[in-house]
């Protein structure tokens, strides 16, 4: 038998002296396994997002509070990455803006309850809505999410798709439940959820259901994001409220002018100038503009009841109230697109040649070129990836690793795709021109 100062733990079976717990029957545990006990729960806690942290002080949220950038800091944050939008740059700003300050003030101001205003954008497919939503995430440092609307199911508020863009929140915000209940929700392709009975007399194939489904996540609910029962990756994951969630929905509803055929003819009867649009002549000969400005004037006024009569459901739109415009970005926005932002498809190429030794240039009637096949795409900014993957094929096949100096970029092979447009100096005539 044992005496009183030597004791069996009956976890790790170590003698001790001193028993942390003890139990009936003789049981008795130490604390090194009450130690390993507390971190392993820590860990499990961690884990499954239970770690409560302390609550928020009210001097973080005034240090969060006073983080927020204004308006008009948040535009020239946005002007560094996005080209045009200028209307819209300052709407997405004041929207960002109020919703973060109601965040971190709502919070400080117990009981205090303010209504969240989210963010619906409509434009052309490529216009930078994307981006804009990316964009203000990655200044505010909110964890972003981005989902396809039209990859969701109509399963109803428990179904599995609907919380899966909060699940994909959570994970985005490295697991921290309360960044990811500060977070942004970019939900694109909204259009295509719109009640098809509303535009084409037809019934509705679920679209309708989703918006449903929507609902009381994007107004603000706490949802159990461990209550669906078919993933076993979805266990133990935490409640999550999305109160203070900033849902931001886009799509370039493109049918919409069908729906307002009065708007369209009044539109026709003006001349088809001063709407932002200014294309240079030989735009105006080789792509048809007009529909482009039409539309673009209808789109500038678009108001909730034209959302509703496109097929989104009022209450839906009722919690969506900020309603941000997209233009069709013109020629010479395509031309800054692709040379301006930090990362320009121009520079991001003329780096790649260069690690090669090639010195890669454009005339700037190429760069002209390439912006009026784009509008021709008729995809927006992203025509200028396809056009620059295909215009840059022949160079980096045939150039590199070759003894060549630069290679330029002409209009003529912006038109042509003949490889015998492009101005190539070798390297050897270069040389030879430095010694005579
Ligand atoms: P969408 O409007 O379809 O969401 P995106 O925001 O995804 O379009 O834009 C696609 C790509 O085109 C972006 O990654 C970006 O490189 C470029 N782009 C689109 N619009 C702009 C813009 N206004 N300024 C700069 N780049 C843009």
């Amino acid at each position: 038998m044992k005496n009183a100062k030597q004791l069996e733990c009956s976890f790790c079976k170590s003698s001790v002296t001193e028993s942390a717990i003890s139990g009936p029957d003789n049981i008795h545990i130490c604390f090194d396994c009450i130690q390993l006990g507390n971190q392993m729960f820590e860990s499990y806690q961690k884990k499954v997002g239970r770690n409560k942290k302390k609550p928020s002080t009210q001097k973080n949220l005034q240090e969060l509070f006073d983080k927020v950038p204004l308006p008009e800091q948040i535009v020239a944050f946005l002007d560094e990455y996005i080209i045009g939008q200028e209307r819209a740059k300052k709407l997405i700003a004041v929207a960002v803006y109020q919703h973060y300050k109601r965040v971190y003030s709502g919070e400080m101001k117990d009981g205090t309850v303010m209504k969240k205003a989210n963010v619906m954008i409509c434009g052309p497919s490529g216009s930078g809505k994307t981006l804009l939503a990316q964009t203000v995430a990655k200044l505010l440092d909110v964890p972003f999410v981005a989902v396809d609307a039209s990859s969701l199911t109509q399963a109803g508020y428990v179904g599995d798709d609907v919380e899966s863009i909060l699940k994909n929140l959570y994970h985005a915000a490295g697991k921290d439940i309360e960044r990811a209940q500060r977070g942004i929700v970019f939900i694109d392709e909204i259009d295509k959820i719109a009640k098809k009975s509303s535009m084409y007399g037809g019934r509705d194939v679920g679209g309708e259901g989703v918006q449903h489904s929507l609902l009381k996540m994007i107004e603000g609910d706490v949802i159990d994001m461990g209550r669906t029962t078919s993933s076993s990756r979805s266990a133990g994951l935490p409640k999550i409220d999305t109160r203070n969630i900033l849902f931001i929905c886009a799509g370039a509803f493109s049918d919409m002018e069908k729906l307002k055929p009065d708007r369209v003819k009044q539109i026709e009867s003006k001349p088809a100038i001063g709407f932002g649009l200014t294309p240079t002549e030989e735009v105006q000969d080789s792509v048809e503009v007009e529909p482009v400005i039409k539309k673009h004037a209808l789109f500038s006024n678009l108001t909730v009841e034209d959302f509703i009569l496109y097929g989104m459901i009022p209450e839906f739109m009722g919690r969506v109230p900020i309603i941000v415009q997209l233009d069709d970005l013109t020629q010479q926005d395509f031309e800054y697109i692709m040379t301006k932002p930090k990362n320009a498809l121009v520079k991001q190429h003329q780096h790649s040649l260069a690690i090669s030794g090639i010195e890669l240039q454009f005339e700037p009637a190429a760069i002209s070129a390439i912006a009026r096949q784009t509008i021709l795409f008729g995809t927006g900014a992203r025509g200028l990836s396809t056009i620059f993957e295909q215009l840059m094929l022949p160079i980096v096949f045939n150039f590199t690793g070759k003894k060549i100096q630069s290679v330029t970029v002409t209009e003529s092979y912006i038109n042509s795709m003949e490889e015998a447009d492009l101005l190539v100096v070798k390297k050897r005539a270069t040389k030879r021109k430095t010694v005579s």
